[in-house]
């Protein structure tokens, strides 16, 4: 693969745009990647913080998700409690109780991956 500016052989792609660099158009940027401008770099810089904040986003949709399973789970033992006094209906009872557990397990598990994804690496 020749570069796409010189006649010379490439040895590293842009990070960015994909384009044929030979060791004279691939500068070391701000990047640890290669790239073919500092617009390119730029840009990269840019798409990598936009991931970054989808990362944060994506912690806090978890954690919403999360308190959203534990309601769930405590209605469904409220529900469960609520049948074992008025329904005297042991399917409903151990359907609800079965619903508020899992409920509260999956929250209680969004709960940690979201803590443990926001707590670092
Ligand atoms: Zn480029
Ligand atoms: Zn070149």
């Amino acid at each position: 693969m020749k570069c796409s500016a010189h006649q010379a052989e490439a040895v590293a792609i842009c990070a960015y745009c994909g384009r044929a660099l030979c060791p004279d158009c691939a500068k070391p940027a701000a990047s640890p990647r290669l790239t073919c401008s500092a617009d390119c770099a730029a840009a990269l810089m840019r798409n990598d913080q936009a991931l970054q904040i989808l990362l944060q986003k994506h912690v806090q949709g978890a954690r919403i998700n999360a308190i959203f399973y534990l309601l769930c789970g405590a209605l469904s033992v409220a529900g469960a409690v609520g049948a074992y006094y008025y329904l005297p209906s042991p399917f409903l009872i151990w359907f609800c109780a079965g619903c508020g557990f899992v409920f509260l397990a999956s929250g209680l598990w969004q709960w940690l991956a979201a803590r443990k994804k926001n707590s670092g690496g």
